[in-house]
């Protein structure tokens, strides 16, 4: 599956926001096939480890505080480039450069809550998946 899947989680506000299901329909209309999806609630070390790279940034325990806060939504995504072409519906990690017509420009609060998460590489893509789903829960 190398090269053509992304990994997403809709972020804790946007759930609560309610925007789940209009994220999801954004996704599809992008030409994104869902090959996994469930709705779950990170523990703490689940956040910890998933944004781990990130263990010395200022914004660290802020992150990982929000991320357990509430249900996200995880998908696996299917589609050529998939990677990029997520990060593009995506838009910029703060929503206040967000470009028009991205996902965290309509549904974003701020740069900590903006809206949904996308994989940054192939290889992340794949640790991610396998982060988040077992083999069996994946219908590619
Ligand atoms: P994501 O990994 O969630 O798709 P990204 O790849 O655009 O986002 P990263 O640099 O990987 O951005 O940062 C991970 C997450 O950490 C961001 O989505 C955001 O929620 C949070 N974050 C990043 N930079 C900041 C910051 N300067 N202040 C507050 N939160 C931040
Ligand atoms: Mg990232």
């Amino acid at each position: 599956m190398s090269g053509n899947i992304t990994f997403t989680m809709i972020k804790p506000m946007a759930m609560r926001n309610g925007a789940g299901g209009a994220i999801l329909k954004m996704i599809q209309d992008g030409g994104f096939e869902i090959i996994a999806l469930k709705m779950k609630q990170m523990s703490k070390s689940d956040a910890e480890e998933f944004y781990g790279i990130h263990k010395d940034k200022p914004f660290y325990e802020n992150l990982v505080e929000f991320m357990t806060s509430g249900p996200i939504i995880a998908a696996v995504l299917k589609k050529d480039n998939a990677v990029e072409d997520y990060r593009k519906l995506l838009g910029s990690t703060n929503p206040e450069t967000a470009e028009e017509g991205t996902i965290r420009r309509a549904f974003a609060t701020n740069m900590t809550m903006n809206a949904a998460h996308g994989s940054d590489s192939d290889e992340n893509a794949i640790i991610e998946t396998k982060f988040h789903f077992k083999d069996d829960e994946i219908f590619n």
